[in-house]
């Protein structure tokens, strides 16, 4: 047989790496939505507006009233590794805010059209600006890239179009628009569930009502009424707990013995960020195997506060995982506590029934 022809190694375009870095990162709209929904949440807004149409492959736009962006810094919004939440690789250690490597908006920019509509409180108008690969390009060929100045009320307003636009092969492995919008609603809802003091409403494009509408003071346990229903909300106990020698407080909303479902739902924020955890999951799972009927399952939302000195939050680009110290002993902790509270309210219920 002859021998393999032997190709030289090259570097790829630099344009293809970003490409496939932002791939890696937003993998689906709701990946996207979430890096956007953090941003508006850093940025100190109240109120938070969510568009959405073609299970946001087709548009996705964020509004919020937030700080805004100033116009000096509009050029450099989209390059990667540019942010406003992070100075030093120590600062990596005390970062409380969501975001902290300024990759989203980079990594979006290079797979969807962006455009950000931007107006700080001192600023006499808003700027609106359009990027694409990291760069300001103009808003039509011809004209000049610079942020273009627009009426606009305080806040940010940040416009993905078509995103995965030049990447066919992941546009086309989408095949339901409302499955995307399904992950897009569950995940401003979880967000809404845990950020008291922010409204939010999420629409689809050309509907007359909101998926989600939260109003900026309603309480917790009426997010969760409006979100997951009042047999879910009929029935929370409120917990909360702390140990220093592991570094953590945890509280939120759970369940009781009442309330049994087919699935469980875990709402979980580490730090004000929402993330999975299959060893979470399981120990609260094992927490109401005792309580419930077999196959019955709980609601829980659970926020965790974790001393960051004690967490690893850069395993990952999409920041979706989330190691921390001493793990095990605070899930012991945290379902010691929960498993305390659901005997105390079963305990009533079995007094109460007796009487
Ligand atoms: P990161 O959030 O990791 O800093 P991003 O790419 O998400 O990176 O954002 C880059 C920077 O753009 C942020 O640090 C912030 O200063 C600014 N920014 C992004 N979105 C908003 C927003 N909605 N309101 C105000 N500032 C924003
Ligand atoms: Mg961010």
């Amino acid at each position: 047989a002859a021998a393999p022809t032997r190709r030289r190694i090259r570097p790829l375009d630099q344009d293809v790496v970003n490409k496939i870095a932002a791939g890696e990162i937003i993998v689906a709209p709701v990946h996207a939505l979430k890096e956007l929904m953090e941003n508006a949440v850093d940025a100190g807004s109240t109120s938070l507006e969510v568009l959405v149409k073609d299970g946001g492959l087709k548009l996705l736009q964020i509004t919020d009233n937030g700080c805004g962006i100033d116009k000096e810094d509009l050029p450099i919004l989209c390059e990667r590794f540019t942010t406003s939440k992070l100075q030093k690789f120590e600062d990596l250690q005390s970062i409380v805010t969501y975001g902290f490597r300024g990759e989203a908006l980079a990594s979006i920019s290079h797979i969807a059209h962006l455009t950000v509509t931007t107006k700080t409180r001192d600023s006499d108008c808003a700027w609106r600006a359009f990027y694409k690969g990291g760069k300001l390009v103009p808003a039509k060929p011809g004209q000049s890239p610079d942020p273009k100045p627009v009426a606009g009320r305080p806040g940010t307003q940040v416009t993905v179009e078509d995103l995965f636009y030049n990447i066919p092969n992941r546009r086309r492995a989408f095949r339901s628009a409302s499955d995307e919008y399904n992950k897009i609603i569950d995940m401003v809802g979880r967000y809404a569930v845990h950020c008291s003091n922010v409204g939010f409403l999420c629409k689809k494009h050309g509907e007359s009502s909101a998926s989600i509408s939260i109003q900026t003071n309603a309480s917790t346990i009426d997010r969760i009424r409006q979100i997951y229903g009042a047999s879910v909300a009929n029935e929370l106990t409120e917990f909360s707990t702390s140990d220093n020698r592991w570094g953590f407080t945890a509280k939120g909303l759970a369940t009781n013995a009442n309330y049994s479902t087919k699935k469980t739902t875990l709402l979980l924020f580490i730090n004000h960020r929402c993330v999975e955890s299959s060893n979470i999951r399981k120990a609260i799972e094992q927490t109401y195997a005792s309580f419930l009927p077999k196959n019955g399952h709980p609601f829980v939302y659970l926020s965790l506060e974790i001393d960051p000195q004690r967490v690893d939050v850069n395993v990952h680009p999409t920041k979706r995982e989330v190691n921390f110290l001493n793990e095990d002993e605070t899930i012991q902790a945290v379902c010691e506590h929960l498993r305390t509270k659901l005997a105390a309210v079963d305990a009533s219920r079995t007094f109460l029934t007796q009487t």
